[in-house]
């Protein structure tokens, strides 16, 4: 009988608890006060000013379970979901903080994460294995000397992977040392041996406005692990969604949530395992989406909205290739408010604005792709997609790039987005441009009057480029 989802959260929450950490609630999905952040993606982020200094804490020792979403900003997730077995666009990830409340910083965390994991949770100690930065030799001497560790268990990393920042930004950072889970020799996942649990941070610095380190006057630790990564251990699986949380999730979705296999796309039928992939994606999407609304973000052009946005239109997209033709998401949402309200309310609180919402986009997204899909299609068939060609589609036929984008993909199509980004940027400043030029001196040569005569002839003009570049 394995340890459920919701049981390793109050395990985890329980062992803080009981050692003098005070039990607080997630903070909101939208960072309070902190427009440099675009979600909160990180159980340290509704501390950050406690950390710097700038805020007393009530308590010197806190526990949570933070609600995540990374998908956009520094820490982007979106594009590893359907690709890697152990990212999510939303998680909960459970730490334990101090504000100066430990008698040494860095040995008392890592006593307390050996604790909870080898004693309370019972993970044989030779399955575990831990990094640190480069140069931190007071983090290895403690995972030596007094936890025991042989020197074969700790890996020596960069700053890239062993220095945290919560963003570019200014903000609290430092040296961290993680935990990884060994999967065995020979049993990769995704072709990696150790699986990281759980992020130690030793908050010693915070980044200035200028960019520059200032060391902070109370050392402080931030700790993060991912409740579903924990559950996979302890539910001896290989990916996040094999465990009690998501298979419950997909099951009911394959159980509830009605498709016409007939319309499935043909990408699908050639590879059934492309079927589970689908599942899991718009599974994942769907708690990102519902979470986001209930705390209030709805779908819009920029901003956290755009974001929202985008991974619906991924979810959407997905649902394409099951063979969904009209919206579905708003149904899903029943399913997880079912699985997931006992432990978040909220999501039972907004259940209609939740509903109405995802109902009012898909519907909007429907119709746009209408008429756009069957051109991708064709261009696809002819060996034509490209950036220029998917850029074409979006300007013209209003396709959601991310549309075509996944089709890309699947089609095993490289599309280098950042390109496309870049056409649509230059649209963009192009018709700035044109704003502008209707102010100053008339140029014959501008390529831009042809544009200003039609504007000011209030026609617009017809678009030819579909048939030009396809022959
Ligand atoms: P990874 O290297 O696997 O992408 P990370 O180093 O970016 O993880 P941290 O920023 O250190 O992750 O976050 C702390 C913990 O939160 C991680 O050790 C992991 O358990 C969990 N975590 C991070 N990103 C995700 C995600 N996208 N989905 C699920 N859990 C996550
Ligand atoms: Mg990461
Ligand atoms: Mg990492
Ligand atoms: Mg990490």
């Amino acid at each position: 009988n394995d340890i459920t989802t919701k049981e390793i959260r109050e395990k985890f929450l329980n062992y803080f608890e009981t050692n003098k950490h005070k039990r607080l609630p997630s903070s909101s999905l939208i960072p309070h006060n902190d427009s440099t952040l675009l979600f909160t993606n990180a159980g340290m982020v509704q501390f950050k000013n406690q950390f710097t200094g700038l805020e007393e804490s009530k308590y010197k020792l806190v526990t949570t379970s933070q609600k995540c979403v990374r998908a956009g900003g520094k820490h982007n997730d979106l594009e590893n979901v359907g690709y890697t077995a152990r990212h999510h666009t939303f998680f909960e990830m459970l730490g334990n903080f101090s504000f100066g409340g430990y008698n040494h910083f860095k040995r008392d965390s890592i006593q307390h994460a050996w604790n909870l994991l080898t004693k309370d949770f019972g993970l044989p100690k030779e399955r575990l294995a831990i990094s640190v930065l480069e140069g931190d030799e007071e983090s290895a001497s403690i995972w030596r000397d007094q936890i025991g560790l042989s020197n074969d268990k700790i890996m020596y990393l960069g700053k890239k992977d062993n220095f945290w920042s919560m963003g570019d930004g200014p903000g609290p950072c430092g040296p961290c040392s993680e935990i990884f889970w060994d999967h065995g020799e020979g049993k990769e996942v995704d072709g990696e041996r150790f699986l990281e649990i759980w992020n130690l941070v030793f908050m010693q610095y915070n980044r200035n406005e200028k960019g520059e380190l200032e060391k902070l006057a109370m050392p402080c630790v931030d700790t993060g692990m991912g409740l579903e990564r924990m559950a996979t251990v302890l539910q001896g699986k290989t990916t996040n969604y094999d465990i009690d949380l998501f298979q419950n999730l997909i099951n009911s979705f394959k159980e509830q949530v009605m498709i016409d296999p007939t319309k499935a796309s043909h990408i699908i039928k050639q590879d059934p395992q492309r079927v589970e992939v689908a599942y899991r994606v718009i599974i994942d999407h769907l708690r990102s989406i519902s979470f986001l609304i209930s705390d209030g973000v709805i779908p819009f052009n920029i901003g956290r909205g755009y974001v929202l946005r985008k991974i619906i239109r991924r979810a959407l997209s997905y649902g394409k290739l099951l063979g969904f033709e009209g919206p579905f998401l708003y149904q899903l949402f029943s399913i997880l408010e079912h699985e997931m309200a006992d432990t978040f309310p909220q999501l039972r609180e907004r259940s209609n604005e939740i509903k109405n919402v995802l109902l009012n986009e898909e519907t909007t997204f429907y119709k746009a792709i209408k008429r756009g899909i069957p051109y991708l299609e064709e261009m696809i068939d002819r060996g034509q997609l490209n950036e220029d060609n998917l850029f074409l589609l979006y300007n013209t036929y209003g396709l959601p790039l991310e549309i075509s984008e996944v089709k890309a993909k699947q089609n095993n199509i490289e599309i280098d987005m950042e390109k496309v980004a870049n056409l649509v940027d230059e649209t963009r400043n192009q018709s700035r441009a044109t704003w502008k030029s209707n102010e100053s001196q008339p140029n014959t040569n501008n390529p831009l009057d042809e544009v200003k005569k039609w504007k000011n002839d209030n026609i617009s003009p017809k678009f030819i480029g579909y048939e030009t570049t396809l022959n």
